[in-house]
């Protein structure tokens, strides 16, 4: 049968030292998921985890050694950089225990939820979706994603983000509030998880704004390093 207008191509990562790619169903988000960018962001506590998601067609592929470009979206003065440990889920299910739920991730990558906080914030004082300032084209480049079974199941080891050469952010992931396989297990119990899916973990403190032709080097202990350019605005 013909699709009536042109089959569009399904989102892909790249899978570090091979050339083959992961394919990408849906793209979640932990929100505040490292306690001191909680408290930068004007909250304390545990509280229960929460979720937003991108869509699929937003991550901005970064190949190993290369440097991506994300141009500067519009209607925004403030974009942010959040730099976030990805995971990569080869299987899924639902009400998953934290236990089963780390047994779905495939691998790991290196990624930027990058976010426009002027947006956020003012859809967050009126009560509304986040979309406008977190699901923007090309808000979520991703490097190489790492197979589980070569780095081992990561639960510690730093993460970090600098620009123009200045490290502006820098945790260890052992800081997350829900750990890697407590986030999946919540988020199983609100959505069927499925093989395809990738989940952003969060970002530590310290984020904060860039503008074109901004540097970001991005880094997860075991991930290598996921180099974006911000651009020109998009014509
Ligand atoms: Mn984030």
């Amino acid at each position: 049968m013909a699709t009536v207008i042109p089959a569009i191509p399904t989102a892909a990562l790249a899978v570090a030292g091979s050339a083959d790619s992961f394919p990408v169903r849906r793209v979640y988000c932990v929100g505040r998921n490292y306690a001191e960018h909680a408290k930068e962001m004007g909250f304390t506590g545990r509280e229960d985890p929460f979720f937003f998601n991108k869509p699929a067609d937003a991550l901005l592929n970064v190949a190993d050694g290369q440097t991506g470009v994300m141009p500067y979206p519009p209607r925004t003065s403030n974009l942010h950089y959040e730099i976030e440990l990805v995971v990569a889920l080869d299987k899924g299910g639902r009400n998953l225990s934290p236990e089963q739920a780390e047994k779905c991730v495939w691998g790991y990558a290196v990624g930027l939820d990058m976010t426009r906080r002027d947006l956020q914030g003012e859809a967050k004082k009126l009560g509304r979706p986040w979309e406008v300032g977190k699901a923007f084209d090309h808000s979520a480049p991703v490097g190489p994603l790492y197979p589980r079974e070569r780095v081992g199941t990561l639960q510690a080891g730093a993460i970090t983000l600098s620009v123009n050469g200045a490290v502006q952010q820098c945790s260890d992931l052992s800081k997350m509030i829900w750990s890697v396989a407590e986030s999946l297990a919540y988020l199983s119990t609100l959505f069927e998880l499925k093989a395809g899916d990738i989940i952003f973990t969060g970002t530590p403190e310290g984020v904060g704004p860039v503008v074109p032709g901004d540097l970001m080097v991005g880094a997860v202990a075991g991930l290598g390093e996921l180099h974006v350019q911000v651009g020109a605005p998009a014509a």
